[in-house]
């Protein structure tokens, strides 16, 4: 084991699980490959609550210097962390020091963190995770062995999700909707107001049966302009699967997850329709941020979406 471990990917990838878990396995009674789960320093890492632990985070100080929480972890947090490790382990042979969220580091802090690394302590274990490694002095990041994680394929989300007791139709929409973040795809999947939102957005935008209807539904969003990138996203993301489903790479989209004429877009559709709707999409996007007035924004979006399974 290295004794610095930089665990970096982007969010929901199980980052901040694979580092207390690590940190588990070093500190374990039974010295293993992982932690036994049942030793007494295993049951005190189930709250993350080991004497020979620190756990340095934002928002939650460790040193009697800081008096209220910071926007970032402060230089005294990694002061008040070297003298807890400095002295000799009470359970064991050594110290582990998890930092979540790296990046959360303020500047000083990083300096004075890249000293120790540069002459670790014996014995000192540090297990880092972060989202924004950019944002990491170079040198921080030389110190450490990188480990990143990537984002997980459809299929592994989707068993993870059955496993859960998710019904598959909804397995199958939420691992599409979270790009191979298991914990998006667990998040959605449970979230009734996500699944609610959703079928608000389909309702509105791709089954608006005629011209005369756009105004009525466009008018339901005027003052909604914050919910402007979740929308884009969800009809992104419908759009992908029809997609998928038109080259056969995708079962067919389950009727209660996507309207009907849909469906029939799906298996008459080329690949130049496709771009065409999310190219548009992508511009309604350009337009919301260019502070043009939503309601007009959504008028296209539906009128482009009407045209193209009605055409
Ligand atoms: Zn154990």
């Amino acid at each position: 084991m290295v004794h610095a471990l930089l665990i970096s990917g982007e969010a929901g990838l199980g980052k901040w699980t694979l580092a207390t878990a690590l940190a588990a396995m070093l500190l374990c009674q039974e010295q293993d490959q992982s932690p036994c789960g049942h030793c007494r320093a295993c049951l005190q890492m189930e709250n993350l609550e080991h004497p020979d632990l620190v756990v340095l985070q934002k928002g939650v100080p460790i040193s009697p210097d800081v008096k209220k929480p910071k926007s970032t972890i402060p230089v005294d947090d990694i002061r008040e962390m070297i003298r807890l490790t400095s002295v000799h382990a009470l359970e064991g042979d050594r110290h582990v020091v998890l930092i979540r969220h790296a990046e959360d580091l303020g500047r000083e802090a990083q300096n004075a963190l890249l000293k120790t690394l540069e002459e670790p302590p014996e014995g000192v274990f540090f297990l880092l995770t972060s989202i924004r490694t950019h944002e990491l002095l170079p040198t921080i990041i030389s110190r450490c062995r990188p480990l990143k994680l990537h984002p997980w394929g459809d299929d592994e989300v989707i068993r993870v999700l059955l496993e859960r007791g998710i019904p598959n139709s909804r397995a199958r929409q939420a691992a599409a909707a979270a790009s191979g973040s298991f914990g998006t795809a667990i998040r959605i999947s449970e979230d009734e107001e996500y699944w609610q939102f959703r079928d608000e957005v389909l309702q509105d935008f791709m089954n608006c049966p005629s011209r005369s209807d756009i105004l009525r539904n466009s008018s339901r969003w005027k003052d909604r302009k914050e919910d402007a990138d979740a929308v884009f996203t969800i009809l992104e993301g419908v759009l992908h699967q029809l997609m998928q489903q038109t080259y056969h790479l995708a079962e067919a989209v389950p009727e209660d997850l996507c309207p009907r004429a849909w469906q029939k877009f799906a298996s008459r559709a080329e690949t130049a329709d496709y771009i065409k709707l999310l190219d548009g999409i992508l511009l309604a996007r350009k337009r919301v941020a260019s502070a043009v007035n939503f309601q007009a924004v959504v008028e296209q979006v539906i009128l482009m979406l009407m045209e193209a399974v009605h055409s």
